[in-house]
């Protein structure tokens, strides 16, 4: 594959699931994510933002290939997964690997890091017993974790050094893909820029591709190369990271932006509020689905759909955004 070609694209990517309305009432359908498109190029970093609920989790298990998406492509170093058979598949699965957000939950207690690093080798790889335990510790030492870990528990450590494990068990298939899931959310701020360190240290050696979701927009600034804003399962804003940071234009985006807190007085930004909570997806808004909390929405806003359209550098959703960009 040529190294020019993204490694990840998605197009109009749509995840819809069926819930029941209760006994003999039949069911309607939750639209988590719909037509979310985006390309990723090997070695870059997408970060995927918005609060919890905005369809980002969704995002990422079809990514990981834990869910099939209702509608629209998927091609994953230049495979379409709709299309794939069973042993293309079995190819790709290793090629995309995830952390996620709590990594105590996310390692087995009963099994020593040594074992558990292991397994992924054990089940894709012709490596013996000798070799995958050459493997487990290069890969530890690479994450910063020391030889004695080896025979260790996950009890055994700290939250900062669990997240180490757990990314080192995303790291030993050497992936193209990494999906991380929230990843620093469950630690102290102090370990949380160790963390972030760690990422990048590892994208520049194995140029790991990394689709990184967060609801944090300070975390995602240090890593991202673009910055995708979900609302509702769709997306808001899509673009470069500099050009989002330097001048958000969507209102949810801005929103986002001012309630990130800002040490220096030049980077604080003109407040723009939430209005309400994130609508309920059984019954979610007409028209722009952010007009229930948008302090700019007209009747218009009410009734069509904004499409995502080009500006600026980058995508956006907003009937509105040329009237009410500061
Ligand atoms: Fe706000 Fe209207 Fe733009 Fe939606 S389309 S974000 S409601 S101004």
């Amino acid at each position: 594959m040529n190294d020019q070609n993204p490694i990840l694209t998605a197009r109009q990517l749509s995840k819809h699931y069926s819930v029941s309305r209760g006994f003999m009432r039949g069911h309607f359908s939750v639209k988590a994510l719909n037509n979310v498109s985006f390309e990723l190029a090997r070695g870059k970093t997408l970060a995927v933002v918005g609060e919890s609920g905005c369809g980002k989790s969704t995002l990422a298990r079809q990514l990981t290939l834990v869910e099939e998406p209702s509608a629209g492509h998927l091609t994953i170093d230049g495979i379409d997964i709709a299309t794939a058979g069973a042993a293309a598949l079995k190819t790709l699965r290793p090629k995309v690997q995830m952390v996620f957000q709590s990594p105590y939950a996310s390692l087995n207690p009963r099994k020593q890091i040594g074992t558990m690093l292991a397994e992924p080798l054990l089940l894709n790889t012709p490596l013996d017993a000798k070799e995958r335990e050459e493997r487990v510790r290069a890969i530890m030492t690479t994450v910063g974790l020391r030889p004695e870990h080896y025979h260790r528990y996950p009890h055994m450590f700290s939250g900062g050094q669990r997240q180490r494990i757990a990314i080192a068990r995303a790291m030993i298939l050497n992936p193209q893909i990494v999906v991380a899931d929230e990843p620093t959310s469950a630690l102290d701020v102090s370990i949380q820029a160790q963390i972030l360190n760690l990422f990048m240290d590892l994208q520049q050696e194995f140029n790991t591709a990394y689709v990184f979701v967060s609801h944090n927009l300070a975390v995602v600034e240090h890593v991202a190369d673009d910055v995708m804003v979900m609302y509702f399962g769709s997306t808001v804003e899509y673009g470069p990271k500099d050009r989002i940071y330097s001048r958000p234009l969507h209102p949810y985006t801005r929103a986002l932006m001012s309630a990130t807190p800002a040490i220096r007085a030049e980077d604080r930004r003109e407040k723009v509020k939430l209005i309400g909570e994130l609508p309920s997806p059984l019954n979610p808004p007409s028209g722009c689905t952010f007009h229930t909390r948008c302090p700019f929405a007209n009747d218009h806003c009410k009734q069509k759909v904004p499409e995502l359209r080009s500006l600026d550098g980058r995508l956006i959703a907003c009937h509105r955004v040329e009237e009410i960009t500061p």
